[in-house]
């Protein structure tokens, strides 16, 4: 039947509504009713007939009525486009009256009857009335006297009796929940949630199944779902009530049975065989015609059942991916379509130890989520004390005002960091997420007192060494204390979709590995190669930054050589390592590229400390490291820079990849190594390096007799770069983005400080996001577009990619596919992520 009004829909299999007109919990119940499941009798308020309520235009009450026959009992559900953005909670009983009152005595017995018009009474005062709770939820009083008691505290507080007209009680119910839709505060929430500012609500009017009964057989309410929410494992979970309505079953659920027989203790299966029976498969018969898995909410009323509502199951990260891969390899959905229904980001949460979402919060502060994942353990001011911490077994969280290449062995010792300064690809930040150390930065909510070692939260709380916190990377909190984890895990349902996701993927995904550990892990998530190694982080490790600082302090060629001499078979050995372990697949080496002076300590004791190592005078020392300081090192004397004002170093760096390309082709198939030179400006400087990789080239093949390929390649990460790539390219076969460098550069943004204002250029909206985060597809993707088409225009053949911390983030994945890019290069914990965010691009 069709009501005269067309925003008034009784729910039949074919009246015409759908999710955007009428919510998803309409639709949802059309399906219900196309299943022939026993759904009471339902009609659908679209979200103009909701809306005009809100205004104070009320539909034809007579009409909407019609449906329920006389004297009706109902309730109004929220029925929003997407069910996550919520909604005006429930009303139960409406059209609970005098005359009801006594005629539902005679059914259910004069104590449940008063208990059922009360609790109407007390919604309606609260949600619709809107009187003070106080006045109505203490009510202590049972059956008849808590009824007269809440009537008459109604009638005190409005001065009028309570309305006895059902369509006066419903008129009044629909538009106070309209009305609450409307207001401020839920637009606010639900547009958090991802809802646009205009989503609309429908209401859905139901006749209440009673599960309250004193006839033949079983009487009662709950819920049921074929699948555990924390793993997605098949498991019958719900809770059911005995003579009970609504939520009942989950509000109370200590007095609850189970669904499924159970040691612990009483079951619908039990009480109700036939029931349970019924239920299970029409749970199951939803799962396979909404092709999801659903909660169904039902009651059974003298051992009749009815389904009042089928919602998604509420699911974990992880249970999300079980259940979609379990959907498609029933045949329930198609592949494609597991792969589009998993968040990419929500990957994050199997990846990496996480806070378990039940846990208590003690949140000491809030920074920048730099590194996903958390991690507690005692608080260590000093990347030596985190060491000893490490030494003694204890977990430990290394607190830096922000961290430098001297942290790195800290940071090893580490479970996890947490700094006052920084942003998404400060040295913490960028570290951190390549180790999967939780980390969290720019957290200046603290007051951070280094030297007393002491930490002070916004609270007053202050935090001193060896106490215990707990960073949360993924949301960017820092806890107080200790709360229960959940483990990361790599499970046979991930692995399934992800493999899945690499047969539909049409962009390629590598790792940014510096180290074997790196590489390791990039290989573990199927990276298809590294497509940055940043050489300077070897040589962090205690032994080599001796001879690193012997080779910065060499004041004449031949002793820098001497000191070249001793790193260059470290670096083939490191190179070695990186190829076996890629075994055969791309391994991109980026040159040298921070300012020299990052290598040398910054404090008194560490001058010294260097001044007896390298057995110079203290003042010598302390005289160089002035003389290597620069006002502005990351505009300064770095990169190809100093490849060309000190070219000794790329060369030890060349001959070692070649010498290692050599020794690790001996084993299995040839190794391309690629080569790349960082912050390139000018074509000439592609020329001068390019001449001098290629003589070392030669010299090795002549001495060795042994021949070999690699590729060179230019990495693109000034503005002036990206706006000449037409002349580059020919003397590049590739061009890889590194966008942090671009990004600072494009801004004149400085990516070691913007933490600071960063959240403030957020919330006033002047960046819409953290442009280190996400890239700016307007300005510095303006960049990357100029230069992949006058690359491409120069040289057909030539290979793009990005290798800045966008590379992991679907959004710039998306727009490097758009602009013809071959592969994204990220942190290897976030290769899964872009892997399977690549392949729903392609889907
Ligand atoms: C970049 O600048 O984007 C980059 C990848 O290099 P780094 O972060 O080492 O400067
Ligand atoms: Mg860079």
């Amino acid at each position: 039947m069709q009501h005269s009004d067309p925003h008034i829909t009784l729910i039949t299999p074919s009246a015409p509504m759908s999710a955007a007109t009428h919510g998803g919990r309409a639709k949802c119940l059309q399906r219900l009713v196309r299943l022939d499941m026993p759904v009471p009798v339902t009609v659908a308020l679209s979200f103009d007939a909701v809306h005009r309520i809100a205004q104070g235009e009320l539909p034809d009450m007579a009409a909407l009525l019609e449906p329920f026959g006389p004297a009706p009992l109902l309730c109004v559900r929220p029925s929003s486009e997407d069910p996550d953005w919520g909604g005006p909670g429930a009303i139960l009983n409406i059209g609970m009256n005098d005359a009801q009152f006594v005629e539902m005595s005679d059914r259910i017995g004069k104590d449940a009857a008063a208990a059922l018009y009360m609790r109407f009474v007390q919604a309606y005062a609260i949600h619709v009335a809107r009187l003070d709770p106080d006045a109505f939820e203490h009510v202590d009083l049972e059956g008849q006297d808590g009824l007269s008691e809440v009537l008459r505290a109604y009638e005190e507080e409005t001065e009028e009796a309570f309305p006895q007209d059902p369509a006066v009680q419903l008129a009044e119910v629909l538009r106070s929940m309209a009305r609450a839709w409307e207001g401020t505060t839920a637009r606010l929430l639900r547009q958090a949630k991802g809802a646009p500012a205009d989503a609309g609500l429908g209401l859905v009017v139901q006749e209440m199944a009673l599960g309250l009964g004193q006839g033949e057989g079983e009487s009662g309410s709950g819920v049921i779902q074929l699948v555990n929410s924390q793993t997605g494992e098949p498991q019958i979970i719900g809770r059911y009530l005995r003579q009970s309505q609504g939520r009942d079953a989950l509000d109370r659920r200590n007095e609850a049975a189970f669904l499924a027989s159970d040691p612990r203790g009483p079951s619908l299966q039990d009480l109700a065989p036939d029931a349970f029976a019924e239920l299970k498969r029409m749970t199951a018969l939803m799962r396979s015609r909404l092709r999801e898995e659903m909660q169904a909410e039902f009651t059974i009323e003298n051992g009749v059942v009815h389904i009042l509502d089928g919602v998604r199951v509420a699911r974990s990260a992880r249970a999300g991916v079980r259940i979609a891969v379990q959907l498609a390899e029933d045949g329930i959905i198609p592949r494609e379509e597991a792969i589009l229904r998993v968040e990419p980001r929500a990957l994050n949460e199997l990846l990496h130890r996480q806070v378990d979402p039940g846990a208590k919060r003690d949140v000491l502060a809030r920074g920048i989520a730099a590194s996903p994942g958390a991690a507690a353990g005692r608080i260590v001011f000093s990347a030596a004390e985190a060491q000893a911490s490490a030494a003694r077994g204890e977990p430990c969280v290394l607190v830096r005002r922000e961290t430098s290449p001297e942290d790195i062995r800290g940071m090893h010792a580490a479970v996890a960091v947490l700094t006052e300064r920084g942003g998404m690809t400060s040295h913490a930040a960028v570290i951190g997420r390549g180790m999967g150390l939780p980390c969290v930065v720019g957290a200046s909510e603290l007051v951070f007192h280094t030297r007393s070692r002491k930490l002070v939260a916004p609270d007053g709380r202050e935090l001193h060494q060896g106490d215990i916190i707990t960073v949360d990377g993924t949301n960017g909190q820092v806890l107080a204390g200790e709360p229960a984890m959940i483990e990361a895990a790599e499970d046979d349902a991930l692995i399934t979709l992800m493999g899945w996701a690499d047969d539909v993927r049409d962009i390629g995904v590598r790792a940014n590995a510096d180290t074997p550990t790196d590489a390791q892990t990039a290989r573990n998530f199927k990276a298809q190669g590294i497509g940055l190694c940043r050489t300077e982080h070897m040589f962090f490790e205690a032994d080599r930054l001796t001879v690193m600082r012997e080779m910065i302090f060499a004041d004449t060629s031949p002793d820098r050589a001497a000191a070249l001499d001793r790193l260059l078979p470290m670096q083939r050995a490191d190179f070695i390592e990186l190829f076996r372990i890629m075994q055969g697949q791309p391994v991109c080496i980026r040159l040298f590229d921070p300012p020299l002076h990052e290598f040398l300590p910054s404090d008194r004791a560490g001058h010294r400390e260097l001044a007896e190592a390298l057995d110079l005078p203290l003042s010598d020392v302390t005289r160089r490291v002035e003389a290597l300081a620069e006002y502005n090192p990351m505009l300064g004397m770095r990169g190809v820079r100093l490849g060309i004002t000190v070219p000794e170093i790329y060369d030890m760096q060349a001959r070692a990849i070649f010498e290692a390309t050599i020794e690790a082709s001996r084993e299995g198939a040839p190794v391309v190594p690629e080569i790349m030179i960082p912050l390139v400006s000018a074509k000439r400087e592609v020329e001068l390096v390019k001449t001098r990789v290629d003589a070392v080239a030669a010299a090795v093949r002549t001495e060795t007799g042994k021949n070999f390929a690699y590729r060179l390649g230019v990495m693109v990460e000034t503005p002036r770069a990206a706006l000449r790539a037409a002349e580059i390219a020919p003397h590049s076969a590739f061009l890889s983005f590194g966008t942090n460098d671009l990004t600072q550069m494009t801004y004149g943004l400085s990516r070691d400080d913007a933490g600071r204002f960063m959240s403030a250029y957020v919330k006033q909206n002047v960046f819409p996001e953290d442009p280190f985060h996400t890239l700016d597809q307007d300005g510095v993707g303006e960049l990357l577009k100029i230069a992949a088409e006058r690359g491409r225009g120069a040289r057909p053949d030539l290979v793009l990619s990005i290798c800045g911390e966008h590379g992991g983030s679907p959004e710039s994945i998306a727009f490097c596919r758009a602009a013809g890019f071959d592969y994204v290069s990220c942190s290897p914990f976030r290769v899964p992520v872009a892997r399977l965010a690549a392949a729903q691009l392609a889907v």
